[in-house]
């Protein structure tokens, strides 16, 4: 892992606006709210948090698949929220995504070989000799075989499928691929073979990872440093080892203290969150998690807290 940072995201926002109700009240969702992070070349960063808090949403924005409302995203030197269409184009060769649900996100129109050399075409890249020899050297990257090129996505298991969402991201050679929840749709032992190719394809590629993910304990197999999202914000940021050992952030602790232990002697305190995520297009005040906060003061129900370092390369918004 290199100290150079490839992707720096600056106070990135996303809100909708939606409209509800007989007379069309129109609200904000603010899905975003002011992240910041920072991923370092070689590195993988895990996005975790419960379910609606802001973590696909933030992946989607900082590769333009969705137009964020404010913020920053500086990757290479450029902001890439201020790229034209065309120099976007460029960027996208370096910068792909992989989907959660692998068969929606593959034409079932198309062989896989199309779908393969679909990117390669895009950006005009070989001859049509070339980019047929790419695919099948990119097919048995992933795993499978050129036997595979000339069947229909329906015709593959789940972890088939995601293997053959990973060869079209990887096909352009990109620098970062930001994979939104890749195993989640798997069983657990097909989930183990995926992310093993995947560290195997980093180490071989000399790829960086945005890795978006509920799940702690896949994330912990993954990670090299571990970002946590509650309510369109990072509320902690640190390296796996210091964040697995010892959490700071009130949410965090209580998420880690639902990963089941592989040792069954093992004793530890469950920490319970009373209520659900609030809604966020009607955030709580100060900090946001102070309704479901076990350790709340009278401050934090007034002032937001900001992300501070406390320890080297640990960063946490709380007031404690
Ligand atoms: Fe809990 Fe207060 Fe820290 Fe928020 S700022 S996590 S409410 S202690």
């Amino acid at each position: 892992m290199s100290c150079q940072p490839l992707l720096e995201v600056k106070a990135l926002t996303k809100h909708f606006a939606t409209t509800s109700g007989f007379w069309g009240k129109t609200k904000t969702v603010r899905a975003v709210d002011g992240v910041d992070l920072t991923i370092y070349e070689g590195e993988t960063v895990s996005l975790v948090g419960e379910s609606g808090c802001g973590k696909s949403t933030t992946g989607r924005c900082l590769t333009r698949l969705i137009e964020p409302t404010a913020g920053e995203v500086w990757f290479q030197g450029k902001n890439i929220l201020t790229l034209s269409p065309e120099e976007m184009r460029q960027m996208r060769r370096d910068v792909q995504f992989v989907f959660q649900d692998p068969f929606a996100s593959l034409n079932p129109r198309k062989t896989i070989a199309q779908i393969l050399m679909d990117p390669l075409i895009v950006h005009g890249i070989g001859t049509p000799a070339e980019r047929r020899k790419k695919v099948e050297e990119m097919i048995e990257i992933v795993g499978l075989t050129t036997k595979h090129l000339d069947r229909y996505p329906h015709e593959f298991s789940g972890g088939q499928r995601q293997r053959i969402g990973i060869a079209r991201a990887l096909i352009l050679r990109p620098k970062l691929i930001v994979a939104d929840e890749p195993v989640s749709a798997l069983d657990v032992s097909i989930q183990a073979q995926v992310l093993n190719l995947m560290q195997d394809l980093q180490r071989d590629f000399k790829l960086t990872y945005l890795f978006i993910s509920h799940d702690l304990s896949v994330v912990k197999h993954i990670s090299d440093r571990v970002a946590v999202m509650y309510l369109g914000k990072v509320v902690e940021v640190a390296e796996k080892g210091a964040l697995y050992r010892a959490p700071k952030h009130p949410y965090t602790k209580a998420l880690l203290s639902a990963v089941p232990v592989a040792n069954p002697d093992a004793v530890r305190e469950r920490i319970l969150l009373e209520g659900d995520l609030p809604s966020p297009s009607n955030p709580p005040s100060g900090c946001t998690f102070h309704p479901r906060c076990p350790s709340c003061m009278d401050i934090c129900r007034t002032t937001t807290p900001t992300l501070k370092i406390t320890d080297e390369g640990h960063y946490v918004s709380c007031h404690l």
